[in-house]
């Protein structure tokens, strides 16, 4: 049974052990937003100490929701600290500072939503590949230790300036097992807390599915039922026949995808699990061993900096944290 966790508290020894005690504004410098989510914020800075370029996002846990907050970032942090792959994010530092905790991470230029919407059109199927062949190893080494990420999209793979492909945003991830979530004892238990037994009914194929969508995501700029409104898209989601690339792209050409990557999203994106390729049947796939080595991706970032650069003024704003780096 899960303590009660007083927002901010580090009392309890495991949870003091995940946060230093020294004052973040002092060893980090020249803060620039450069991505938002639930949370807050992730920024861009200096770690003076290093002189290096670290990525922070703060985290705040004030106001009504602060226990539950709290323990979703005592979570996150935790899960973050223990491990360690090179198609992770790389977990540096935390710290705590007025009801906000600052995760320090490794600086990644952007994700691979932001490189698909500097395009106008899709980008190159080899790059696509190389992607997915880095993102799926970060994946499959998730699904080894038997968690699940829940929330593989374009906007959580991120590219490092050397072109190395990082899974981030472990805010999600959950323990597999089914035991897990069934703590108490049954007959007093609250019908919710039965009901979420349901999380045993899905395991890590269901981030596969998500990885299928993350394809046409990357192939196609949107996923599928992007237009609609959450709930007729979740509807049609469980209603409809699985979603395909397209074959023909907006403009009626043939669409330049080959056998293989649609043979790939069709296998991803089954509606029976069971019928899915596992993460290491993604990683034996024709589509992802056939990916070129990933100077492919060094490439796509500097052909997406180049368009940056041309972009007009309101655009290049939006997406001038690709540059960073570089200015
Ligand atoms: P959320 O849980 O709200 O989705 P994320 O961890 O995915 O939070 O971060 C939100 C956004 O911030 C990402 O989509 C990405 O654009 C940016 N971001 C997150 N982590 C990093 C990082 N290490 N380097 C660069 N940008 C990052
Ligand atoms: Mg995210």
């Amino acid at each position: 049974i899960q303590p009660i966790l007083k927002p901010g508290s580090l009392k309890d020894p495991s949870v003091a052990s995940l946060f230093s005690t020294k004052d973040p504004e002092l060893r980090f410098s020249d803060l620039r937003e450069i991505g938002h989510g639930s949370f807050g914020a992730v920024y861009f800075a200096l770690d003076k100490e290093t002189n290096e370029n670290v990525a922070i996002k703060k985290m705040g846990f004030s106001g009504k929701q602060a226990a539950e907050r709290w323990s979703d970032i005592i979570k996150e942090v935790g899960f973050l600290k223990k491990i360690r792959h090179g198609n992770i994010v790389e977990y540096k530092a935390c710290y705590l500072k007025e009801q906000t905790c600052w995760l320090v991470m490794e600086y990644c230029i952007g994700s691979a939503a932001d490189i698909v919407e500097v395009h106008k059109g899709p980008i190159f199927e080899q790059e696509i590949a190389a992607i997915c062949q880095q993102a799926l190893t970060g994946l499959s080494f998730i699904h080894e230790i038997k968690r699940i990420h829940r929330d593989v999209k374009a906007g959580n793979i991120l590219l490092t300036d050397h072109g190395v492909v990082k899974l981030a945003d472990l805010g999600s991830v959950s323990c597999s097992s089914p035991a897990q979530s069934f703590v108490g004892t049954p007959y007093w238990m609250a019908p919710e807390v039965i009901l979420a037994m349901d999380e045993g009914h899905y395991d890590q194929r269901s981030d596969i599915w998500s990885f299928g969508i993350t394809c046409i995501e990357l192939a196609e700029r949107k996923p599928p039922f992007f237009n609609m409104n959450t709930m007729s898209a979740l509807y049609h989601i469980a209603q409809n026949e699985p979603p395909k690339l397209q074959i023909k792209s907006s403009t009626n050409e043939a669409a330049p995808w080959s056998e293989k990557f649609i043979s790939f999203v069709d296998q991803c994106l089954r509606k029976d699990p069971e019928q899915r390729l596992s993460t290491k049947a993604c990683l034996n796939h024709p589509f992802i061993t056939d990916a070129l080595p990933p100077s492919i991706i060094l490439e796509l970032i500097r052909r997406t900096k180049r368009v940056v650069r041309e972009l007009d003024n309101f655009q290049y704003r939006k997406m001038r944290k690709l540059m960073y780096l570089d200015e």
